[in-house]
Formats: C-alpha cells, structure tokens, sequence
C-alpha cells in the first residue's frame, strides 16, 4: 500500500536533492548509515535533482529560506548557510546542541530498568506464544486471522498516540517522565541518526515496559483457565497477543526505517511491501514541525488519519482546554544552540 504524502509548506523549500546543508557534515561519520551519502544519491537517481523529498536534517531550513534555485544563489546560501553556523552550531545531529545535552541525560538507572523490561518482555512472550499455539482450532482460523490483522492495525494505532502524545505534550523537564520517556522523542528529531546507533536495549527496552503489563496478564490466564474456556477465548488472546508483539517491536521496526546499510534482506522485503514501517514512508514525519504521519509501526493509518486531519483535532481539543502550545518543547530543543 503507497500512501502519498501530504502537502507539506517545507518540502518545497528544501536544497535540491534534499541535501540536509552543512548541519549534515557537523554531525560525523555515522550519517552514512541514515539520510546521508548513500540515500540522497538513491534519493537524486528516483526523482533528479529538483525533487522536493523531505529528509531528516534537511527539515531543520528556516522556513521562508529558498533552498530550491542552483547555481550561484544556491552556492551563496550555503556560504552564508555555513558561516551562520559557526556562530550557531549544526541545525541538527549528533552535534546538534540539544542533541549532545539530551544524549547525555540516559543514566544507569534507565539503561537498568530498560534490561528488566527487555528480559522480562521476551520471556514472557516466549512462554505465551507457546501455550497460545496449543488454543488455536482449525474452526477459529479465521476469527484468529481477524485476530491478528486487527492486533496490528491496533499496534500502529497505539504507536501514533504515543508517539504524537510525546511529541506534542509535555516537557524534558517534567518529574520522571521527562527525562526517562520523553527525552528520546526530543532527541529523535533533533538527531534522527541516533537510533540508528542505540543497541537492542536502549531500542527496546521502553516498549518492553508497555507489554509486560497485558503480557503477564495472558500468562496468568493461560495457566489458570481451563481447556474449553481458552479455546473460547482463542481469537481474543490472539489479537491481545499480536498486539503486544508488534507494539514492543515498534521501535525495533522504527530503528529499520531509519537504517539505510546493511538491514537484512527479509526487513527490506517488508519495508517494500509495506508489511512495516517503509523508509521513504516515514521521512514525512521528519518534515519539521513533526506534525503529522506518527504511527511507526506498520505506517498504514498515517494517511487515513491525516486525511480525516485526526491529529490536528485532538490538539485543538487539548489545546482550547489546557492553553498549552502543541510542540512548544520540542521547538525549544530544535532551537537550542548551546
Ligand atoms: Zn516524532
Ligand atoms: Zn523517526
């Protein structure tokens, strides 16, 4: 499924080929592995080299900034481009001001509860997948398909809300949250490479910590109910189960659209048939002010909710009830330069 992307005021404001500006080359040696090198040319051979394709990084253009004519206009913004950066510092990556701050606020204490959920996730996981597959009845197959399929739809549902509700709401500086849960969010748009660099743990081990909760749930019912009320419940546990399954993975999946060398042939094949997440997909959403297409999971409900304008609903809502801004904090940390 192709889902077109939505109109965006920046996209056509952006270098050709989407070159992400001298920010880019601030931030190092690991932009190979993202939107760098490799993917803008993929990106220049797809569309030439007037395309207007957002990418990560290059969303950070002042807005009003023509970035779109060549040659000599082109050549003297990025002249002035890279001398206001020697006062102000890279717009984004892993030099980004706000980068470094917030990638220095994961502590011990939070790389320890993201081990506890990884571990306690995955074992519990293994344990009811193997007691579900004794439930399922040839007459369930098919509500125990709908099971799934609905678990899945559900998941990239949940990723949206969480997502948009991190990234809209709240604040760094919140008690606990802040820098625990919401810190990464900030980071992600500031630096979109980092994740690329998070080991399985720290890519994890959050969403872990969503699941464990419905996970030993299933776990206690499969034990404690008997035969004929499971078989019953077959399809149910089915969709809470893919639900789960998807939902711990959605960062494991983002991490995949965000990686441009060396995935694994398999995660490229469901990219391409947008089974999951697909890269191009999701650099809507890196389009700056982050507004829009936050489901990550699988990215199928991105363009019907958009279309429906959900999002910008549920802000006004929030919005006229609380007085607060929407993504006022995460323009904050955009803005920060030292
Ligand atoms: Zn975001
Ligand atoms: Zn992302």
């Amino acid at each position: 499924m192709l889902l077109r992307p939505p109109p965006s005021p920046l996209a056509g404001a952006l270098a050709p080929g989407g070159s992400p500006g001298p920010g880019a080359r601030a931030a190092g040696p690991e932009l190979p592995n993202e939107a760098g090198l490799g993917e803008q040319r993929d990106e220049e051979a797809e569309r030439g080299r007037g395309g207007a394709m957002a990418e990560e990084g290059a969303s950070r253009w002042p807005a009003g900034t023509d970035h779109g004519q060549d040659g000599a206009s082109s050549e003297a913004e990025a002249a002035a481009s890279a001398a206001r950066e020697e006062c102000a510092g890279p717009r984004w990556g892993a030099q980004h001001a706000g980068a470094r701050e917030l990638a220095e606020l994961y502590s011990p204490g939070k790389r320890l509860q993201e081990w506890i959920s990884v571990v306690l996730c995955f074992s519990l996981m293994t344990f009811n997948f193997y007691n579900l597959i004794f439930c399922v009845r040839w007459e369930h197959v098919f509500s125990v398909i709908v099971g799934i399929f609905a678990g899945v739809i559900t998941a990239d549902f949940v990723s949206g809300l969480v997502h948009w509700g991190a990234d809209t709401w709240g604040s760094v500086e919140l008690p606990i949250v802040g820098k625990a849960f919401i810190r990464p969010f900030r980071e992600h748009h500031i630096d979109p490479t980092a994740i690329t660099r998070h080991d399985f743990i720290e890519t994890n081990g959050d969403n872990c910590m969503l699941t464990v909760a419905p996970l030993a749930n299933m776990a206690y019912k499969l034990v404690s109910l008997s035969p004929e009320a499971l078989h019953q419940a077959c399809p149910w546990e089915c969709y809470v189960f893919a639900l789960a399954i998807f939902v711990t993975l959605t960062n494991q999946i983002h991490k995949w659209s965000h990686t441009y060398f060396g995935l694994p042939c398999w995660v490229v094949f469901l990219q391409d048939w947008h089974i999951i997440l697909p890269r191009k997909h999701h650099r809507i959403h890196h389009v700056s002010p982050h507004e829009t297409y936050f489901c990550i999971t699988t990215g199928w409900l991105n363009y019907p909710l958009e279309k429906i304008r959900f999002w910008r609903f549920l802000e006004n809502i929030i919005q006229r009830l609380t007085g607060e801004k929407p993504r006022a904090d995460d323009m904050k940390w955009a803005q920060k330069i030292k």
